[in-house]
């Protein structure tokens, strides 16, 4: 008979603490009660994982990130113990494993590996002897048995995973929001709940920074056509399913609004305005392995250009590094950053066949007196990079404007 599996991840504040980890117990055990194969996935209790990284950072500027993988895989290890324990103490079956357990193999690229294959056979093993499953999120192992972790929110990724592998019935995602909003319910209480949202428009969303889910994650989903399921561990209502496709959606132009304050700016004034200035300066910065993200270059009207570009600000000094020494080199003037801004995005696939969005986008802007600093567009979205004070203005007007909210 073919079996029905799902899988379930359930994030840091769905097992905060022992009481929630104890609720989450049940409803896994509910769930494997309804369903008889159930693979649970399981991030790191509450802000273990900041709180790990606080302490690396505490002894080195620049840990070594081999290490940085070590300890923050960890978080993951004790909370799938925890819940697998939690379940045997409900009269339940269960096991945990590791990522390196379940044979979650990964390249080397230490901090945000990538999952080369998956061997889920001991996860089958498991499931053919009736235990519930736990599996730590967010963690792989390379060829040589080093351990990596897959990016921050990576636990998503581990999910959509393991319902590839599986060929899993459904992959649920539970979280503290009970679905995906039209922008982050925490900064406009106006935000509406999705009901359905397509892998494009959802990826679009978390790359440009909606936190709900990992942007790698739903790369995958979308690749192997794996429907999604987002919803609350706090609450039975159903949540947002990400899919494919959704018939409804010609109509709407802009879906959703995000907000990045993740990232910060730096700009080469005086570049010679010369054939592969550009060129030298962002292979530099590539080859210290940053992502440069949006670039802006302006006219040059006196054979001199000054070129902008954005990086994460986690790699900021290293990238201001690189950028200095080539400046120094292509003779360009100085080297200036900014860390407060933020990119506030509009997303929607139905802006192909609306004109007139972007106008809007940057009227309203302009109407709040808030400055754009830089402008970025790709087919379903349109970014400007503005002053970080003025993000959850820019935020809830626009939402006010695009009449995405409910009433309230
Ligand atoms: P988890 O620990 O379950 O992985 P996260 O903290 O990573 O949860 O993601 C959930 C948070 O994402 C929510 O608390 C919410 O504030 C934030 N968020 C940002 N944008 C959105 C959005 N568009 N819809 C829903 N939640 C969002
Ligand atoms: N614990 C990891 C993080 O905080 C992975 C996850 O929660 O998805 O990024
Ligand atoms: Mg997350």
């Amino acid at each position: 008979m073919e079996q029905y599996i799902l899988v379930q991840k359930y994030g840091g504040s769905s097992v905060a603490n022992i009481d929630r980890i104890k609720s989450v117990a049940k409803r896994i055990i509910e769930s494997k009660t309804k369903h008889n194969q159930v693979v649970v996935v399981v991030s790191a209790l509450g802000d273990t994982t900041d709180e790990l990284e606080q302490m690396a950072f505490q002894i080195s500027s620049k840990p070594p990130e081999r290490e940085m993988d070590m300890l923050m895989s960890t978080g993951e290890q004790i909370s799938c113990a925890l819940l697998a324990i939690a379940i045997e103490a409900e009269g339940y079956e269960a096991i945990s494993f590791t990522g390196a357990q379940v044979g979650i193999k990964t390249d080397k690229t230490y901090t945000k590996a990538r999952i080369q294959t998956i061997d889920a056979k001991r996860i089958r093993h498991a499931l053919t002897e009736d235990k519930i499953v736990i599996v730590a999120g967010y963690q792989g192992v390379t060829h040589n048995n080093d351990i990596t972790t897959l990016g921050r929110g990576g636990s998503d990724l581990t999910a959509v995973a393991l319902a590839k592998a599986l060929k899993a019935n459904v992959c649920e995602i539970y979280t503290d929001v009970d679905g995906i909003y039209t922008t982050d319910p925490r900064i406009v209480k106006e935000a509406k709940k999705i009901k359905t949202i397509t892998f494009d428009e959802m990826l679009e969303m978390a790359s440009l920074g909606a936190q709900v889910m990992q942007a790698r994650s739903i790369e995958v989903a979308k690749r192997f056509n794996i429907p999604i399921h987002v919803r609350s561990s706090f609450s039975k209502e159903e949540g947002t399913m990400i899919v494919k496709e959704n018939e409804k959606l010609e109509d709407i132009d802009v879906r959703g609004i995000t907000c990045n304050k993740s990232e910060a700016k730096i700009t080469v004034c005086a570049v010679p305005d010369q054939p592969g200035v550009a060129a030298r300066i962002f292979n530099e910065v590539s080859k210290i392995g940053v992502n440069v993200d949006l670039i802006v270059q302006n006219v040059s009207h006196t054979r001199h250009t000054d070129i902008s570009f954005t990086v994460p600000r986690t790699d900021l000094n290293k990238a201001l590094e690189a950028t200095k020494k080539i400046a120094e080199k292509i003779k360009a003037g100085e080297v200036v950053h900014d860390k407060n801004i933020a990119r506030v995005s509009i997303v929607g696939s139905g802006m192909r066949s609306h004109p007139g969005i972007a106008a809007r986008m940057f009227q309203t802007l302009a109407d709040n007196k808030i400055n754009i600093e830089m402008i970025s567009t790709s087919e379903i979205s349109i970014s400007c990079i503005i002053h970080q004070d003025s993000s959850d203005l820019a935020v809830k007007t626009l939402h006010k404007k695009f009449k995405l909210g409910r009433t309230i």
